[in-house]
């Protein structure tokens, strides 16, 4: 098949199938064609990339020159981006072709996508369920054949927990593997962006296509990247497996907690060791999470002020009021409270309360890590406490919503590169298995989940 085909009927899908579960909040179309066209034409000359011709959809917090990229949120419902983000730039540098902006929890603030501004997205396996969150449209649309893979960011959980909800596979990177420029902040320390598609295989390509050194995020690490692909067909004889025993405690559910005994076992049979490890501080990932993320959250949403770019009130009396109104106005419910609660942990005599704290906590966390990972290659564990929950069960209880976050937050404190893969359903539900690996050990999640697959 031509790529004009290909993107031909993926767009005819996404008219036909997305207005019911409303996975994209901007479909490309013509951006697209063009896309498609000259990819072909790159063909015609001889010229090759795994990604050549490729249609891919964006997370709507990338910046996409020329498109709207709203983050989910009234407040930039009008923004036009007028540049691309480096995973864009990267993905569009390969030959991708981009469909459309997928939708999110507005600014990435949620595990449910029930935040966006332009409604929530169904969950395609069960359309009175979520998809989970932030990166809810991008996983909608992978598994219901929208897309063969989409970009994702993970502040939290934002890829491998939607990824887990939707059956498809999704890798957070290690922080500052992959650049962050153009990928709208929610909070710097801990965001990362990744992709989510089918398979690990399909991970890896496009991993590789983003993943590297970008002088414009002065976070991101100088490392070479390897060729992940290569790592894909590698045995598991010898490789010890850590199942951290914090992460198999009274909140999972019991049909989870089997999937996962399956899953070990079946590593077992593929030649892994498995054995038991402890991760002591993990009780205190969610309290210090939601301390850090809305502090920083606090900090780099201040850019929106009505004054530059995005929304702004009507009729402003002063200064004061169009900052009071536009940011009232332009912003949701749960993005309010993180805003406050954030400044709040940041103000002068909480500082040392909470926020720093928190970071404290954040350092033993890490250290956890960095000892289990002296005893074992790889971690497993579950995703998610649960499988998708319904539409409108947790919209009342942020705190009910909050602790779903137990098992993938961990992750982003300490930095390190985390992968969701499908194994199995509980009652017609996707499952998520979740891998974690040593810093820059990518290569050995796919490896892993590749085997697996
Ligand atoms: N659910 C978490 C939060 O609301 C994680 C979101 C994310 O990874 N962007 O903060």
């Amino acid at each position: 098949f031509s790529s004009v085909e290909i993107t031909q009927y993926l767009l005819e899908r996404i008219k036909q199938l997305d207005p019911q579960l409303n996975s994209f909040i901007t479909i490309t179309e013509s951006l697209a064609m063009e896309q498609a066209k000259a990819a072909d034409e790159r063909r015609a000359q001889g010229k090759y990339h795994e990604l050549l011709g490729v249609p891919i959809a964006h997370k709507d917090l990338f910046c996409t020159q020329g498109v709207r990229t709203s983050c989910g949120s009234k407040m930039l419902d009008n923004f036009i981006a007028p540049y691309n983000a480096t995973v864009v730039q990267k993905l569009i540098n390969a030959g991708c072709v981009t469909l459309g902006k997928t939708n999110l929890d507005e600014f990435a603030m949620g595990s449910s996508n029930e935040s966006s501004y332009y409604g929530p997205v169904k969950n395609p396996w069960d359309q009175t369920r979520v998809p989970g969150g932030s990166s809810g449209g991008a996983a909608a649309a992978v598994a219901a054949r929208l897309t063969p893979a989409s970009t994702g960011t993970d502040t939290g959980g934002s890829i491998r927990q939607p990824a887990a909800f939707n059956g498809v596979t999704g890798i957070k990177p290690t922080y500052g593997r992959v650049s962050r420029w153009g990928m709208i902040a929610y909070a710097s320390s801990l965001d990362q962006g990744g992709p989510i598609a089918r398979t690990a295989e399909d991970c890896a390509l496009l991993l590789l296509a983003i993943a590297g050194f970008d002088q414009k995020d002065s976070t991101c690490v100088n490392e070479p990247v390897p060729d992940y692909y290569t790592f894909l067909d590698k045995k598991l004889t010898g490789l010890k497996v850590g199942l951290p025993k914090e992460f198999f405690s009274q909140g999972l559910d019991s049909r989870i907690a089997s999937l996962i005994d399956n899953a070990v076992k079946e590593l077992q049979k593929l030649g892994a060791e498995v054995k038991e490890i402890s991760l002591t501080n993990m009780e205190q990932a969610i309290p210090a999470y939601y301390v850090i993320a809305p502090a920083e959250a606090s900090s780099n949403l201040s850019r929106f002020d009505g004054a530059r770019f995005g929304y702004r009130c009507d009729n402003p009396k002063d200064l004061q009021d169009m900052y009071t109104r536009s940011r009232t106005e332009g912003f949701g419910a749960e993005v309010r409270r993180r805003i406050l609660v954030g400044t709040y942990a940041l103000s002068a005599g909480y500082y040392d309360a909470y926020y720093l704290q928190a970071q404290k906590i954040r350092r033993l966390i890490k250290n956890d890590f960095v000892r289990a990972f002296n005893e074992v290659d790889v971690i497993f564990c579950p995703t998610t406490p649960n499988p998708a929950w319904k539409l409108g069960e947790k919209v009342g209880d942020p705190v009910a919503q909050y602790l779903e976050d137990v098992y993938t937050i961990t992750a982003n404190l300490a930095g390190l590169p985390a992968l969701s893969m499908p194994i199995g359903f509980a009652d017609g539900l996707p499952v998520g298995g979740q891998l974690l690996a040593p810093y820059f050990e990518e290569g050995r999640l796919l490896n892993v989940a590749h085997q697996y697959q």
